[in-house]
């Protein structure tokens, strides 16, 4: 089986700074052919770049997460831009709105997502949407922003059903990552992934954090090695053969990011 870890964090310096090409070499053994590092401010946009450029399968996103949006500016949009025209830089994000941890206000957390989803649209890039506790804002602004050519995911997806209904007729994706596998906190996610139609779903572990179930007791740190658990789990659930349904995503996943046959390692 091959899979890609649509979401992950291992340009991170404080997490993976000691071992990140045993970290990298484990993902391939474990069958995660390609991976997508997700920029999280422009520093870390350079990072994942830098990381992607130097291993086949690794790809990177530019962006500024919702909980950086209070420190971001026109300047920092136009260093992204210039750096989102790399190869392998093929998506805009991680952006959007998170009113769990209100980092930053929420009127600047809005600014700034609407800056970067102009920005992706005018590049013609999918995007990566963080959101967590909008209740409801982030789709609201996505239907009113500018919904033609839209094209992304909504990653760690922890909305109602209605909202996930409503990201899937604007055209998005929706990213499962390993809180399926956790027993309590999973329980509704497990319940409205059977409703997902077979094109709308990516997985991934958005390591460093939340490590899948079946590694958690003996790792605290998650890394890319460990999403071949969320498929696992994701399986059973949709009734369809482990084999199957690990194509049918990781298919999904090199038609969003546009990854060619050539390029999967
Ligand atoms: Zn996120
Ligand atoms: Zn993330």
């Amino acid at each position: 089986m091959r899979f890609f870890d649509s979401h992950c964090h291992i340009e991170d310096e404080r997490a993976y700074g000691r071992d990140q090409k045993e970290v990298i070499a484990r993902a391939q053994d474990a069958g995660v052919r390609c991976m997508m590092v997700v920029g999280i401010t422009l520093e870390r946009s350079r990072a994942a770049i830098a990381l992607s450029e130097a291993h086949p399968g690794l790809f990177a996103s530019v962006g500024v997460h919702p909980h950086d949006s209070g420190s971001c500016n026109g300047s920092i949009i136009s260093a992204l831009t210039t750096l989102a025209r790399r190869t392998k830089v093929r998506a805009w994000g991680e952006c959007g709105l998170d009113f769990n941890r209100m980092h930053a206000p929420m009127d600047v957390q809005e600014k700034w997502l609407e800056a970067q989803v102009d920005a992706a649209l005018a590049l013609k890039l999918p995007l990566i949407f963080h959101e967590r506790d909008s209740r409801g804002r982030l789709l609201d602004m996505l239907r009113s922003i500018s919904p033609s050519g839209l094209s992304g995911v909504v990653h760690c997806f922890s909305g109602t059903l209605e909202e996930m209904k409503g990201y899937l007729d604007l055209g998005l994706h929706i990213g499962i990552t390993g809180i399926l596998t956790h027993k309590q906190r999973g329980e509704e996610l497990r319940s409205m992934v059977r409703m997902l139609p077979d094109d709308g779903i990516l997985i991934e572990t958005d390591a460093p954090y939340l490590t899948p179930s079946p590694e958690r007791n003996h790792h605290k740190r998650n890394e890319p090695a460990f999403v071949p658990s969320v498929l696992k789990t994701l399986a059973p659930i949709r009734k369809t053969p482990e084999k199957e349904l690990a194509e049918i995503v990781f298919h999904n996943t090199c038609e969003l990011f546009r990854v060619r046959p050539e390029e999967i390692p």
